[in-house]
């Protein structure tokens, strides 16, 4: 079944000006999934028009009733969770574990948290003769990437819209049909036409024009830093705020740890999630030398619990890369870090063995481990983006993995490993991240999440991601 969609402008389904499409491509079988229409400046200032018309009112209901149409979109996005979960598997090779709790799970969760924070978000606060009060920033122009299509669309909708903000969407060429599922559940939400707008279309042709756009009051961009660097130099010649949320290197540092096994499963769980394709993703396991032996052997037999297969089978842990374009990408870094001299402990370049006919055009990457990675290398400083971890040993104490930890240019996720907590907590500290796991702890989907350094700026998640949104007014009398 082939997919098409058109824009949602104004609470309407409207199609192109022009008869110009782009095609998406099945990430499971390469084949053609569907297409969007290709838009450009005529959409976006038509969107940009309609969240313009409908920002004061929206801004003007009660808190309340913006918390209720949250509830029902986060409501119609769970009934609409075997479309999403089959969809995804197409679009980027998302198993079905991963697009249940991520695509599907968390992303209706950040609408019903969105709803929970609006109060306090907006709290007036006394300060002597002042009133401080909290103001929505207006209209909002949001621009997602293809990994987790949904949620990161929540992440952002569902904020803005919380406070009083009105949005237009344009998420990623790539995987742009779970935003048309959005739309659709907004479209039954009972939303004011114009509060949520959703416009298909390259980055050059809809992104560009909707972060210059003299409408558009606030910017949050989710995807490469070359992009990034590019939004926000145009979003800064109309002094616009600008959220970044970019890409990551992020370190598994291993400071002691008694339960090796437990340490290094975590690390290759999330080096592979999502085929490999999170920016979070705990891509360098930094250990000390004296581990390395073992962490090999460790590491060997949890890569062989991700047998690369068809991510629509319950079963597969390990699903192809969402593009063609992030294969060659992929085996692009994979070929500069074997001309390196870097050495592969399994997989490496190729396609893997074993696979169905019918995925025989998929964008099936082998799950690869280098070990022995110096610092500095190709592997330990370039996001890879796919099933790819790196194992980096070194020498001298706490110090120095911490240097090595935090020695390259991103500073997104990270994760410390010790017996010693307080040790962990220093170190946790020293570490160059936004978010940062001890030990295995938990995801906290409500913690503040967002970069430093070349990963960006401005947090989302929880109550930090509302107060992106807003400004602060003080009135004095
Ligand atoms: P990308 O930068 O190619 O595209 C992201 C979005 O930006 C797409 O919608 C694209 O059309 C648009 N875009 C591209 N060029 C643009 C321009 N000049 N002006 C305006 N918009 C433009 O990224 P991608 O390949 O879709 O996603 C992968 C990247 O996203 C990785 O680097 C990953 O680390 C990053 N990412 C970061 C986070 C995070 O929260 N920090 C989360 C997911 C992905």
């Amino acid at each position: 079944m082939s997919h098409e969609t058109l824009h949602f402008i104004n609470g309407t389904w409207t199609a192109n000006s022009s008869a110009e499409v782009l095609s998406v491509s099945s990430a499971r079988t390469g084949r053609l999934l569907g297409w969007i229409p290709r838009g450009g400046h005529i959409e976006v200032d038509l969107a940009v028009a309609a969240a313009r018309n409908a920002q004061e009112h929206w801004a003007g209901l009660p808190s309340a009733e913006r918390a209720e149409s949250l509830r029902r979109i986060a409501a119609g996005l769970r009934a609409r969770e075997e479309d999403i979960v089959g969809l995804v598997a197409e679009e980027i090779g998302c198993v079905q574990s991963t697009a249940r709790i991520m695509q599907v799970g968390a992303a209706a969760a950040v609408f019903d948290d969105a709803a929970l924070q609006i109060e306090e978000a907006l709290k007036e606060r006394t300060l002597g003769n002042s009133r401080i009060i909290q103001q929505p920033l207006g209209v909002v122009a949001a621009i997602t990437p293809w990994n987790f299509p949904l949620y990161q669309a929540a992440l952002k909708v569902a904020p803005a819209l919380a406070v009083g903000c009105t949005v237009v969407l344009k998420p990623s060429e790539v995987a742009p049909f779970t935003a048309a599922i959005l739309a659709e559940v907004v479209s039954k939400a009972d939303l004011p036409a114009g509060v949520f707008n959703l416009i298909h279309g390259t980055g050059i042709d809809v992104g560009e024009h909707l972060v210059s756009h003299p409408e558009i009051d606030a910017v949050t961009f989710t995807g490469s830093d070359v992009a990034g660097s590019r939004v926000a130099e145009l979003a800064g010649r109309s002094i616009k705020p600008v959220t970044l949320e970019l890409g990551g290197k992020n370190p598994h540092l291993i400071l002691d740890c008694v339960n090796l096994e437990a340490a290094v499963a975590y690390s290759v769980a999330s080096a592979f999630a999502n085929n490999g394709q999170v920016c979070a993703a705990l891509s360098r396991l930094i250990v000390p030398r004296e581990y390395l032996p073992e962490v090999e052997r460790l590491a060997l037999a949890e890569v062989r619990k991700f047998a690369p297969g068809d991510p629509r089978d319950a079963q597969t842990r390990l699903g192809p890369l969402a593009s063609e374009g992030q294969l060659n990408r992929l085996n692009d870094i994979l070929a500069r870090t074997i001309e390196e001299g870097t050495e592969i402990l399994t997989g490496g370049l190729g396609r893997p063995g074993g696979l169905e006919r019918e995925l025989a055009g998929g964008f099936f990457a082998t799950p690869t481990v280098f070990t022995n990675v110096a610092p500095g290398s190709v592997i330990d400083q370039e996001e890879a983006f796919g099933p790819v971890l790196a194992i980096v040993p070194y020498e001298g104490g706490a110090d120095e993995g911490i240097r090595i930890a935090n020695g390259t240019p991103y500073g997104l996720n990270a994760a410390v490993w010790s017996e010693d907590l307080d040790l962990a907590n220093r170190a946790a500290a020293r570490l160059h991240a936004s978010t940062v796991y001890i030990n295995g702890g938990n995801f906290n989907a409500t913690a503040p999440f967002g970069g430093t350094k070349r990963s960006g700026f401005g947090r989302e998640r929880g109550i930090a991601g509302l107060e992106e949104f807003i400004h602060t007014k003080s009135i004095q009398s």
